[in-house]
């Protein structure tokens, strides 16, 4: 509870849940059966495996498992940002994968292409956009990160512009702001519809979905494996498990990824005149370039959507429900509000929320296979997951079906990141790291903790 006006009518709910109609929640399991492939997590990643696997195996008996309802985590809180991209940005391909970041860049492109092709094949209507991003620089040291994006960019041959002065202020007009890199490939999605058509598409593909139905155990069992949830244990020849940022079922897992909490703030409507007075006149999604960076985009009904900048770690690797609202990231959100957008600075927040980001220390997902093969996972998408929960789902595939492609020999996605220490270590660790993010995005000079993080390859992101 806050008693801040500028959140009195704040409803503290993910915006994006309101933009869907209600559906009747799948039934959860109440009986024990077999299937050929369970799938526990009903986000984006569990959704587009059930889907892939339909069109792979049209006869096969595939089970989604939903602990709460699809998309009422990451997936559905998300900024619905779509990356042409599976590495976390060209840059991060590069500095981390050098070897094959030639092919990420490429597969990134490519995978996006398809998920647009993959919408309209299946009729479903997601709000998806091609309309761009607009990265824009609030320092000197900013400035000079978007050129060298340029530049890069420019190696790969990827559309860019730089836009400074009056070029800049037609697509954002802030104090804040003094210039900017836009990439027309990227593209916007609701993604509450998102979810919300991926379910209704994977129904009408007789596939099984049981909500709030926690897996709470996964054992072998003879040729296959076992779920166990509250009331039916399903066997299944094959598992997939797309859990985000809980608490991994595969104890190998549990020190790959740790759980960020990051926060979003939708404004009241917004008029055209006040749309204008800021210079968005366009589509496009905005992010700024710090580490700790924020994302805006326009709803449907002309809400400015604007979060992120805080990346909250609580010790244990805490997982709780009562922490998705956190008055304190709201406050500073919404002073960062009023500094970059003047003419808005009396507007209202309509929405406020918090999601849980999988964070790993590479900064991409990572998937791989156990169980003797049985089981494949997907995780540690780090804040970038909405279009490459697609291609990490076909990578799981891949991996079950046994085949040899271009994505099942990735690197990238291969290997486990480097673990995170136990506590009391980890905390000290990730506070450390976001000290140091923070002392870079306010002197632009990197830290000693972080030189010596990049020497072994780690990243911390949300
Ligand atoms: C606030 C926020 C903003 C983001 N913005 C963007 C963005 O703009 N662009 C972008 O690319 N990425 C973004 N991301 C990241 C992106 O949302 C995720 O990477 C992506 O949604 C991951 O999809 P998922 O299906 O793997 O995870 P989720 O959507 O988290 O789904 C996992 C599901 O598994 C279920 N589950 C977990 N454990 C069990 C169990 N034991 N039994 C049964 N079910 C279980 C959960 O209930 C959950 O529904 C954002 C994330 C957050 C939190």
């Amino acid at each position: 509870m806050t008693t801040d006006p500028r959140f009195a009518n704040a409803r503290p709910v993910p915006y994006w849940f309101d933009t869907v109609a209600e559906s009747a929640v799948c039934a959860p399991a109440t009986s024990d059966c077999a299937c050929d492939l369970a799938i526990v997590g009903g986000g984006f990643t569990g959704l587009w495996s059930a889907l892939k696997a339909r069109e792979r195996h049209p006869d096969a008996r595939i089970v989604v498992l939903e602990a709460k309802g699809c998309g009422q985590d990451a997936s559905g809180r998300s900024g619905g940002f779509c990356a042409p991209s599976i590495s976390h940005g060209v840059s991060n391909a590069l500095s981390r994968h050098a070897a094959e970041a030639e092919t990420l860049i490429r597969l990134g492109q490519e995978n996006l292409d398809a998920y647009a092709l993959d919408l309209d094949r299946y009729g479903m209507n997601a709000g998806f956009q091609r309309c761009g991003k607009l990265n824009v620089a609030a320092t000197p040291w900013q400035v000079a990160g978007l050129n060298d994006m340029a530049r890069k960019y420019e190696r790969f041959g990827i559309a860019h512009t730089l836009l400074e002065g009056a070029a800049l202020r037609e697509k954002l007009d802030s104090p804040v702001y003094g210039a900017g890199l836009f990439e027309p490939a990227y593209a916007l999605v609701n993604p509450a519809m998102m979810v919300s058509e991926l379910r209704r598409v994977c129904l009408a593909h007789d596939i099984t979905i049981h909500e709030q139905t926690a897996v709470s155990a996964l054992t072998r069992d003879g040729a296959g494996m076992r779920l166990q949830t509250a009331q039916a244990t399903l066997t299944a020849r094959q598992v997939i498990l797309a859990t985000n940022s809980a608490e991994p079922l595969l104890r190998r897992l549990r020190l790959s990824i740790i759980p960020i909490y990051d926060y979003s703030l939708v404004t009241e409507p917004l008029s055209e005149a006040q749309w204008t007075s800021i210079g968005w006149t366009g589509p496009h999604g905005i992010a700024d370039s710090g580490n700790q960076f924020h994302y805006f985009r326009k709803t449907p009904d002309n809400r400015m959507l604007w979060a992120g900048y805080d990346a909250i770690y609580h010790y244990g690797s805490a997982r709780d429900e009562a922490r998705l609202q956190r008055p304190e990231s709201f406050g500073r959100l919404a002073d960062q509000f009023a500094a970059a957008f003047p003419p808005l600075a009396g507007v209202r927040f309509d929405y406020t929320w918090g999601g849980i980001i999988d964070t790993s220390a590479r900064t991409t997902f990572f998937s791989g296979l156990a169980g003797g093969g049985r089981v494949a996972y997907a995780m540690g998408f780090t804040g970038q997951g909405v279009s490459a929960s697609r291609f990490a789902a076909l990578t799981m595939l891949d991996r079950l079906d046994g085949a040899d492609t271009e994505r099942t020999r990735l690197k990238m996605p291969s290997r486990l990141a480097v673990p995170f220490p136990p506590e009391p270590l980890r905390s000290v660790a990730v506070s450390l790291a976001q000290r140091g993010l923070a002392h870079e995005d306010a002197t632009g000079k990197r830290s000693r903790f972080l030189k010596l993080l990049d020497a072994f390859g780690i990243g911390f992101d949300s």
